[in-house]
């Protein structure tokens, strides 16, 4: 069970969902935007819940997430 979702950039995510539980256990870049201008959207790109979710609630900490993806990239 899988399905694809756009991004707002216009980056294409591949969503694998468990068949019984329907949860999303895997979401990857499968074409990126021409348009996009997020740098680390690349092909391939293993995605967390909250960077794919829709809610504006979640504009908020994008600079928190970003921050810690940087850490968790250098570290
Ligand atoms: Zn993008």
């Amino acid at each position: 069970m899988s399905y694809n979702l756009v991004l707002q950039c216009g980056c294409v995510v591949y969503v694998s969902c468990h068949p019984t539980t329907r949860i999303a256990h895997t979401r990857i870049i499968q074409s990126r935007a021409p348009e996009c201008d997020v740098r680390r959207h690349e092909v391939g790109l293993r995605l967390f819940l909250w960077e794919i979710l829709p809610d504006p609630r979640y504009q908020t900490r994008l600079e928190w997430a970003d921050a810690w993806e940087e850490f968790r990239w250098s570290a």
